[in-house]
């Protein structure tokens, strides 16, 4: 069927490259280019001969539009997949308008010296976009991403309104390490070590780090404490699930991990302000990225499930309802059918459906979107076939 340029080599795009090969007859070609190219050749290398999809790679760094431009101008892809961090959303979206290319990823801007996680930079494109005739579709990840199909599912299947959503993001896998985050270390520590917020009435309400604590108890992983994080898919949800008066998103931490984040913290390695240290400017956090656990190293060593889904409550017809809609996915076997651990693979699996479906039409309007304002059922479907089935219960415990 079409092209894609699949932009960043780590962990996520590993598994949406092993996925897009799965799928050769929607991704007859796929380019992928990062700022180490050796990582593009080693996955080619590895999945060549094992696919009827040709793969091309290259070195691209994708802060600077111009290299981006030119490589789009090259490869004439369909559709742009960007699986690099989120400081690139921005260089990527200006290349994609100059070359009127579509747009996927996974991950909302953040600009590098500040942890914000907010629409507004990406949303401030949709005129460009609907005018240039292109579609940017943003967040086709896990979460964001699948919950928010969740959310349009449960809207369009279930519910006449949606009151309350509570998003539950449960990690059971065990890497042995004291500790170690399973996605970009940098982006993960940014985003748990900062306040805490929910949407309720019209309002953001804002808690301290990790203030607010549940215990719940997980289909295939068992009794977990549960915190209550900010969480980008609760802007874009907040505005497209009408009636809704209430959304949380809550994640599962050990004990471990948070004693040493902790420590981390109180002796300011978390920190994102530059310090000058042996005449460098150095920002603390980068530096704990390097020397951390790689999270592409944690495939063979991680056991257990993930499991992620939403809690609805609402009404149908006059009568209140939940229903609760998740996914378990198990580490071992993620890394038994692409190398990689759970947390990776639940999100580049959606990211090559957002891809595909922007590709094959289904999804593709001009402008720019959130998962939830397309029909869900496509891509419903799709999780099912390419490796996340998910589950439902129409009478789950609530989250108080
Ligand atoms: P990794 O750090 O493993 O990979 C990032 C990749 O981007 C690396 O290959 C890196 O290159 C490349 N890269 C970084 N900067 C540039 C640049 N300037 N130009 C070109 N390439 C660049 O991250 P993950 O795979 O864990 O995460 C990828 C994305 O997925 C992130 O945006 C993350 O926030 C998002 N994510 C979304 C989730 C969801 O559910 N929605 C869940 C988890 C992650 P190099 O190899 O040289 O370092």
């Amino acid at each position: 069927m079409g092209k894609c340029l699949i932009i960043g080599c780590g962990g996520v795009a590993s598994v949406a490259v092993h996925k897009c090969c799965q799928n050769s007859e929607v991704f007859t070609e796929i380019m992928i280019a990062s700022r180490t190219k050796s990582k593009c050749d080693a996955l080619k290398d590895k999945l060549q001969g094992t696919t009827k999809t040709k793969i091309h790679t290259a070195q691209v760094d994708a802060d600077k539009v111009d290299e981006l431009v030119a490589l789009i101008e090259k490869f004439q892809p369909d559709v742009v997949l960007n699986l690099a961090l989120p400081y690139q959303d921005l260089t990527i979206m200006d290349a994609c308008l100059i070359t009127k290319t579509h747009y996927i990823d996974t991950a909302n801007y953040e600009p590098l010296d500040t942890a914000k996680f907010e629409y507004k930079w990406q949303w401030a494109y949709r005129d460009k976009f609907r005018e240039a005739g292109i579609c940017a579709l943003l967040g086709s990840g896990f979460d964001p991403g699948v919950t928010g199909v969740f959310s349009a599912y449960a809207q369009k299947h279930y519910f006449d309104e949606i009151h309350y959503i509570d998003i539950l993001d449960c990690n059971g896998g065990d890497h042995g390490y004291p500790f170690a985050t399973n996605f970009n270390p940098e982006i993960n520590i940014r985003e748990v070590s900062a306040n805490g917020s929910y949407w309720e009435n019209g309002k953001w309400i804002e808690t301290k780090p990790m203030e607010i604590k549940r215990e719940y108890d997980f289909d295939g992983v068992g009794k977990k404490d549960m915190y209550l994080l900010h969480h980008e898919e609760l802007e874009s949800l907040g505005k497209n699930i009408k009636g809704i008066k209430r959304i949380r998103f809550f994640m599962t931490f050990g004990q471990s991990y948070l004693t040493h984040l902790k420590c981390l913290e109180n002796v300011g390695m978390t920190s994102i302000e530059p310090i000058e240290y042996e005449g460098h400017q150095i920002v603390p956090l980068q530096f704990l990225k390097a020397v951390l656990p790689d999270p592409a190293s944690l495939g063979p060593r991680t056991k257990g499930k993930t499991n992620i889904g939403c809690i609805f409550q609402g009404v149908k017809d006059g009568k209140e309802r939940t229903y609760y809609v998740y996914n378990v996915c198990d580490h071992q076997e993620c890394y038994k059918e692409v190398g990689s651990q759970a947390v990776s693979y639940t999100t580049g699996v959606p990211a090559m459906i957002g891809a595909m479906l922007v590709m094959n039409g289904q999804w593709n309007r001009p402008g720019v979107w959130n998962v939830e304002e397309f029909d869900p059922d496509p891509f419903m479907e799709a999780l099912n076939r390419w490796g996340l089935p998910w589950k439902e219960n129409f009478h789950p415990v609530l989250v108080d």
